[in-house]
């Protein structure tokens, strides 16, 4: 590739595909769920309680009772996950040169777990890092860098790789660099504000900086 059509390498910035382990965050970062209803009272509970981004259309609920509900809205949800562009590849490469691959999300373990499978892609992380035990998502992403050092070691190089202000605010917190994804709900413009090592519209840009 001519070196100098690319913005991102002009720069000499960082190296995306150089760290020993990858945390990846799940909602926005590596899936994401098409919903397209409004909040509700029953959205925020499930989202409070389950940590998933859930709806209840389509869900019958005349002569259904609240678990059947939870559980129909939370099976429809996983069936609707849907990975963000390249990150299969993405996944694939990392993986095909041995890096260490976890997640570090604010979904409850099961339900974390849960949706990787159903997109595809539980095989790729060898380890995570949820909230069952951990509230802040910084002590989530501290837990996860934990983990990626216990396997590799203390030197290891730790990315994560994450769709929100609160991904980068957590990779400061832990010391560690953050690709930030514009895949979510927030646009590129307010994650590169936060001077993350790397900000892309979607992972397809960084096979084209790579
Ligand atoms: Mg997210």
């Amino acid at each position: 590739m001519d070196q100098t059509l690319s913005p991102l390498l002009s720069r000499n910035v960082f190296r995306w595909d150089h760290s020993d382990a990858y945390l990846f965050d799940i909602d926005g970062t590596l899936l994401n769920t098409r919903d397209g209803v409004h909040y509700n009272a029953f959205r925020n509970a499930v989202t409070n309680i389950y940590g998933v981004d859930a709806s209840i259309d389509g869900v019958p609920v005349h002569g259904n009772t609240d678990i059947g509900i939870l559980r129909a809205a939370s099976r429809a949800h996983l069936i609707e996950a849907e990975l963000c562009p390249s990150i299969a590849a993405l996944l694939n490469q990392l993986h095909a040169a041995g890096k260490l691959l976890g997640v570090a999300s604010g979904n409850l373990e099961s339900i974390g777990w849960a949706k990787l499978e159903k997109a595809g892609v539980r095989q790729y992380f060898g380890f995570g890092a949820f909230s069952d035990q951990r509230e802040l998502r910084e002590d989530v992403v501290r837990y996860g860098v934990a983990q990626a050092r216990q396997r590799l070691g203390a030197q290891a190089t730790v990315c994560v790789v994450g769709d929100t202000p609160a991904d980068i605010r957590a990779a400061r917190a832990a010391g560690v660099a953050v690709i930030a994804v514009a895949t979510g709900i927030f646009p590129k413009t307010e994650l590169e504000a936060l001077s993350p090592e790397l900000c892309v519209g979607c992972c397809t840009e960084l096979f084209q900086t790579a």
